[in-house]
């Protein structure tokens, strides 16, 4: 069923447990995520990186077609918007909800810019995430890891100010592959979900570690990005296989089955299986 982001989330933190928020490119990619989440009886969140999108508002289309028709609780993100016209493009494809993520401006930018588009996408109905602090490159980890953590009050401050749904927060995690070992800060984690007032967000979860991902949806993450990991997953079931000769026409029933299992492993991981009543 399709549903909003905050009712996902919102039970998700009160249950102290995470949902994957998972990139989602095509239909087989929201298939097999959709596929996932009712076998696992979880609620999932079906993510758009927006780059991979050919058409936004076929995509937008098909992912609320199979939200609509799904078992279990499904929505839908459209992730980062760079500009103001990514994020209204979103809005009009039909998005549950989108990222504005303004996290490399100035406090004071990044909260006018974010403030605007979280009206705009109240007034259609669509709800926003957005970012403090700023979650770097995995491949710059050196640097992006230990710079820019997002700080309470000004977190607080931000939610305040913004009216956003959801904020991601920089608490050690970096997007894509890691160069060194990722260390999460879940001293800060705490604090923010303490006293920040919406559900948080973590970006980056692919490669972060089972036992950090698991212990942060404990302690306060209720949605996770994962992209780098599923759809390294679907590489891997095609290299275990071969694809030798005729063998090649099982591409995408391999591709399909390997997005599948890596986002029922992570529902699982996540706690959030079993809690789509
Ligand atoms: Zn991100």
């Amino acid at each position: 069923m399709l549903t909003s982001l905050s009712d996902i989330l919102g039970k998700a933190k009160e249950g102290h447990y995470g949902v994957p928020a998972i990139l989602t490119c095509n239909l087989m990619t929201v298939q097999a995520v959709i596929a996932a989440a009712e076998e696992e009886q979880s609620p999932v969140i079906l993510l758009c990186g927006g780059g991979q999108a050919v058409d936004l508002d076929y995509l937008g289309r098909v992912m609320t077609d199979w939200a609509e028709k799904a078992t279990v609780p499904v929505t839908m993100c459209l992730d980062h918007s760079p500009s103001f016209e990514d994020a209204v493009r979103g809005i009009h494809a039909g998005f549950k909800a989108i990222m504005v993520d303004r996290s490399q401006l100035p406090f004071e930018e990044n909260v006018e810019q974010v403030a605007e588009l979280v009206r705009i996408a109240h007034a259609a109905g669509v709800e926003v995430e957005s970012e403090l602090g700023h979650v770097g490159m995995g491949d710059n980890y050196a640097v992006d890891g230990h710079s820019a953590f997002t700080v309470p009050a000004e977190a607080v401050e931000f939610v305040e100010r913004t009216g956003v749904d959801c904020l991601a927060v920089a608490v050690g995690t970096a997007h894509g592959v890691y160069k060194g070992t990722p260390e999460l800060h879940f001293d800060l984690l705490q604090e923010l979900a303490k006293k920040v007032p919406v559900p948080l967000v973590l970006h980056g979860g692919s490669g972060s570690g089972d036992d950090n991902l698991a212990k942060a949806c404990q302690l306060g993450i209720a949605k996770v990005n994962i992209a780098n990991d599923v759809v390294r997953a679907a590489y891997t079931k095609l290299e275990e296989n071969g694809m030798e000769g005729n063998a090649i026409y099982s591409i995408f029933d391999l591709m399909f089955e390997g997005y599948k299992e890596r986002s029922q492993y992570l529902m699982r991981l996540f706690g959030c299986a079993g809690k789509a009543a």
